[in-house]
């Protein structure tokens, strides 16, 4: 009854076996993000080789400037996705500012696009907060997954009170403001991710490659800092997950995957 919402699977490389036999040991339900086109032909691929694997098609921030004059090839790839990401700002680690209008114009398509086709997103706002949160609103956008917050809290408070969903990542083992932050996400907005495989060689500066069953130690972290059991976390985010993507149509054929976890 685990769930990844965000997951690189298609930077496993060698790994990538291993890591699909993790996610069918473990039973591990994966949103694996696209970063860009060629990223998301490959988890489509991918996708074929487990049915809990939902590959999404979105790009990067720091990809965004190489697609600014691809809005119509962007847009006959979300027809085809069943919800989009990995979307969004980065003003904080894209250094290149000269990226930065790119990045909202390449953001804002997306996020139209999402609202008239009403699919669930999944966002990267490094720095954007607030403007993504703007943008969310202006387009209605009310089924927003936020994947590895770290922005201010009262841009955090406003996010939850516009119903956005969290994803809580590998961070919260090391960080006391990512605890911070998993500490005050609403239960009916709290999911997980790994992120991965790249994540934890981010966090530790080493050659780690993080494997899909990272999301245990996740789910542990929290329960120990909402002061509860592994096992309600697990409840928990399935419960929401579930809500999330229940009713979609283009994703009625998760509910019985998700029934059977
Ligand atoms: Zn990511």
């Amino acid at each position: 009854m685990l769930i990844d919402a965000h997951v690189h699977l298609d930077k496993y490389g060698d790994l990538l076996d291993q890591a699909l036999e993790e996610i069918e040991v473990e039973q591990i339900f994966t949103v694996a993000t696209a970063m860009d086109m060629p990223s998301y032909l490959d988890l489509q691929e991918i996708g074929k080789r487990s049915d809990l694997v939902l590959p999404t098609f979105g790009i990067h921030p720091r990809r965004a400037a190489e697609y600014e004059n691809r809005l119509n090839e962007i847009g006959r790839y979300i027809e085809t996705s069943p919800a989009i990401g990995e979307i969004g700002l980065d003003f904080h680690w894209v250094k290149d500012t000269s990226t930065y209008p790119a990045q909202r114009k390449v953001l804002e398509y997306f996020i139209a696009a999402a609202g008239e086709q009403n699919k669930f997103v999944n966002l990267h706002t490094k720095a954007g907060e607030k403007e993504i949160l703007d943008l969310l609103e202006k387009y209605d956008v009310r089924r927003a997954i936020i994947h590895w917050y770290s922005g201010p809290m009262d841009i955090l408070h406003a996010m939850i009170q516009f119903g956005c969903y969290f994803t809580i990542g590998v961070e919260v083992l090391y960080s006391d403001y990512i605890k911070g932050i998993a500490k005050g996400v609403p239960d009916h907005l709290l999911l997980t991710e790994t992120d991965n495989p790249g994540a934890l060689r981010w966090l530790k500066k080493n050659n780690e490659v993080g494997m899909p069953t990272a999301i245990k130690d996740v789910i542990e972290t929290l329960a120990a800092l909402r002061q509860t059991t592994p096992e309600r976390i697990s409840e928990l985010v399935h419960a929401n997950f579930s809500r999330l993507v229940a009713n979609d149509p283009a994703l009625q054929q998760l509910s019985p995957i998700l029934a059977r976890l």
